[in-house]
């Protein structure tokens, strides 16, 4: 089976490094249309950026803070000024700020939530404006398997992604009769550059799976592939968990 997403307009929020840069470059393999999105991480952005342009020259790079509306307004203005339409929005940026609740202070809590949960409504509202027009769009949001299990030392962080499950199926529900589905994906622990020697979370994340753990960010963004291409038409309202949790 060929994943073509050749023509397709795709944008991933929070795309400067981890899952993010990896769907960018696996959509941009697949000959995709690709907005990435930063907020900080401007000297990663712009390195993903010029690897990505030297095969594919439909990609840009927008700076973008999701929790900002002004920030996606723009982000969305220059999506449809490059591409003129939008085809699947990935709802990717996301933060941890991790305490036990004693000593979560009242700024971690806001900023979590702030990222995580207002930044995939902020998103969903001005990018469906035009999914609605277009009678045509995906949106897949990543939430987390803490978003259905809890994690102790990340009540802001599994709140958020609970937050967004329940808004995903919430929105799925008033946008199917557009042609729009929406989705959310759940991974559990994945191993990317940057944890990939954070040795306790590991360790626990491969005691709680029944399968090797090494492979789960290839076998996410192949998912992702596969519900951003013609091959999945009518899913939506549904939370896949992407894990081997036992
Ligand atoms: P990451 O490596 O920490 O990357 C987070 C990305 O989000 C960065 O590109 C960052 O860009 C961006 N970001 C943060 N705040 C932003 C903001 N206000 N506006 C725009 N972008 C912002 O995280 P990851 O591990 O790839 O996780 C990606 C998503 O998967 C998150 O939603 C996370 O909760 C979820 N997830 C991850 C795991 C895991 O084990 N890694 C498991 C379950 C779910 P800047 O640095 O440029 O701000």
């Amino acid at each position: 089976m060929t994943i073509d997403l050749t023509d397709k307009v795709i944008v991933v929020t929070g795309s400067s490094w981890g899952i993010g840069s990896k769907l960018i470059k696996a959509f941009s393999e697949e000959n995709a249309k690709i907005v990435i999105n930063y907020n900080s991480s401007e000297t990663e952005a712009e390195f993903l950026y010029n690897e990505i342009i030297q095969h594919n020259p439909n990609c840009i790079k927008i700076k973008a803070d999701v929790t900002s509306i002004d920030d996606i307004k723009k982000l969305y203005n220059e999506t449809i000024l490059n591409f003129g339409k939008i085809d699947v929005l990935i709802n990717n940026a996301g933060i941890c700020d991790d305490n036990l609740i004693q000593e979560l202070t009242d700024a971690q809590w806001r900023r979590v939530i702030d990222v995580n949960l207002m930044g995939v409504y902020l998103c969903c509202k001005t990018f469906s404006q035009l999914m609605i027009k277009q009678s045509f769009g995906k949106i897949i949001n990543i939430a987390s398997l803490k978003g259905q299990e809890g994690c102790e030392g990340q009540t802001n962080y599994s709140a958020s992604k609970a937050g967004v499950i329940g808004f995903t199926l919430a929105l799925a529900k008033e946008l199917g009769k557009y042609n729009i589905s929406v989705n959310a994906i759940c991974p559990g622990f994945i191993v990317t550059d940057l944890n990939r020697h954070n040795n306790i979370k590991k360790m626990l994340a491969e005691k709680r799976s029944l399968m090797s753990i090494e492979h789960n960010l290839n076998d996410l963004i192949n998912f992702i592939l596969y519900m951003s291409s013609d091959k999945m038409h009518s899913v939506s309202g549904q939370v896949f968990n992407v894990d081997s949790r036992k």
